[in-house]
């Protein structure tokens, strides 16, 4: 059994009220491990010494070298224990061991790209008059509260943590209470490296220790990544000081496929697009959009494939889809499928439990597909966050365009044809984040993730990822005052 405990101040250590939560495997409900329950109490002495590193430390004035270098000694840490943590992982949200060591890999990508850009990193200087030395300087904001969801733990928390570390700042990261381990092994590594105290902070706990980092004053910036709920609660407690924030929120993602799509690719794809981590993914191509002259023969296509979907833990190889990470979410989705069948949806498959003993205990589903969904129904708006696909028709072009946008989301979207006019004219016209054409779900460290309307604010990843992290100075020298004789001579 794992115990975890709190990193504050660079220093393990208990909660101060001793709390802590046994954290379950999705996939038969076993206890894995009791991991420290923080409060609010834990959070301000968190955000106390990431102050005082801040302002009196030597962190903040450290060199760009400096930085680039602890960035890429934590990614040759992460790829020392990548077995080790995609396992933890894998444990801890049940997705499957392949999709755990993507993450790894992922991840240390991405602190490997940030400390390439940090390393670039240089201020500007401003044509300006001869007396004068004008420069643009980027310095870091101060103290950031970092937020995680459950299913993406580590990768999310990477998003922030470089480029967070990489511009000066000094953190406190807060994961979801469901699924702290691999950010509690994260710390481990940093313990490992000689990071001045109160550079980097760990404080699990539920949505009380995210509370009081987005409403303390003491916090400079407050990253949050999460569902619409939180972030709403978020970005009302951040005006107490008027914080930065930054919100990557959820989606409702049109996947899109045009009669003249390759349609064996498309049908691939399209499960991939939904089932990927069972469809606990914000990007994830739930809401698949099917033109008139394909619609029945993709959904037949789609339902042949469903019962060879390998549904099993996802520590096992064979494994292609893990169970869901919650009872919570399990019983969210099972409600909005029986929501959308009493909405006059077609049930083609899953939609339950699979059958059979090993799958009696755990937060299991069928890969789950209802037909016939038109846009007025509540699963076609919901993000439903699992693995279910909600299929529409549509007749033309501008129907699918008009219906994709008519949403309050906007973080991902997916059209597949072999038009280039049309696919050129589709992506410029979704209002999403990243619009794909004929592929689903990649997305790289050198290009920006983030979400239009209520899929969030700021963006992640790229240069603007390192940007968000950083406030512009104008420094102003003048070299040669005198008395200018302005006032009272
Ligand atoms: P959630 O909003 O319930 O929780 C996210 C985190 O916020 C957790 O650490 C939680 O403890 C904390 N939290 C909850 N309420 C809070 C509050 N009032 N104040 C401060 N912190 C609070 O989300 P979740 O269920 O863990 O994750 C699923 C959601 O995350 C989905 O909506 C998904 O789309 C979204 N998500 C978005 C992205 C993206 O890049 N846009 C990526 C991953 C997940």
């Amino acid at each position: 059994m794992i115990h975890t405990e709190l990193y504050i101040d660079g220093k393990w250590q208990a909660p101060l009220a001793n709390g802590t939560r046994t954290i379950l495997s999705p996939a038969d409900e076993s206890a894995i491990a009791e991991a420290a329950e923080g409060t609010r109490e834990d959070a301000r002495r968190a955000i106390a010494a990431a102050r005082q590193a801040f302002d009196h430390g030597p962190w903040r004035n450290s060199t760009i070298r400096e930085r680039a270098r602890l960035l890429n000694r934590i990614a040759d840490l992460i790829d020392r224990d990548a077995e080790t943590l995609a396992r933890l992982e894998s444990l801890n949200t049940g997705k499957t061991l392949t999709e755990s060591r993507t993450d790894m890999g992922d991840i240390a990508a991405t602190f490997r790209y940030f400390a390439g850009l940090v390393a670039s990193e240089s201020g500007a200087v401003n044509e300006a008059p001869h007396h004068v030395i004008s420069r643009t300087l980027r310095e870091p904001v101060g103290v950031c509260g970092l937020i995680t969801p459950w299913n993406y733990p580590l990768l999310q928390a990477a998003w922030k943590i470089a480029p967070a570390l990489g511009a000066g700042n000094t953190v406190v990261i807060k994961p979801s209470n469901l699924t702290p381990l691999t950010t509690w092994h994260f710390t481990r590594l940093i313990a490992e490296l000689d990071l001045p105290p109160g550079v980097f902070n760990l404080v699990t706990g539920g949505a009380e220790v995210g509370a009081e980092l987005a409403e303390h004053h003491d916090v400079d910036l407050v990253s949050f990544t999460g569902g619409a709920y939180a972030g709403e609660s978020i970005m009302k407690a951040a005006t107490g000081n008027f914080k930065r924030i930054a919100l990557e929120l959820g989606g409702k993602n049109p996947n899109i496929v045009f009669a003249d799509a390759d349609l064996d690719t498309a049908v691939d794809y399209a499960l991939n697009a939904a089932y990927f981590h069972a469809g606990q993914v914000c990007s994830a191509g739930s809401r698949l959009m099917i033109e008139d002259g394909i619609y029945d023969t993709f959904v037949e296509r789609l339902a042949q494939r469903l019962p060879r979907i390998v549904i099993g833990n996802g520590m096992h190889a064979e494994t292609q889809m893990g169970p869901v990470q919650s009872a919570q979410q399990h019983q969210k989705i099972l409600g909005l499928v029986e929501l959308g069948i009493s909405e006059g949806a077609r049930l083609v498959h899953g939609g339950k439990r699979p059958p059979g003993e090993v799958f009696a205990k755990g937060y299991w589903l069928e890969p789950t597909l209802l037909a016939d969904v038109t846009a007025d129904m509540k699963i076609a708006k919901e993000e439903i966050f699992g693995p279910v696909i909600t299929a529409e028709r549509f007749r033309s072009e501008e129907e699918a365009l008009r219906l994709a946008n008519d949403t309050p989301y906007g973080l991902a979207a997916a059209v597949w044809t072999r038009d280039l006019d049309k696919a050129n004219r589709m992506s410029r016209a979704l209002r999403f984040g990243t619009v794909w054409v004929n592929d689903y779900h990649p997305y790289f460290p050198e290009a920006p993730w983030g979400g239009y309307k209520a899929s969030g604010i700021g963006r992640e990843l790229a240069r603007i990822g390192l940007d968000e992290y950083t406030e512009l100075k104008h420094s102003y020298i003048n070299l040669a005052p005198k008395p200018m004789g302005w006032f009272g001579v």
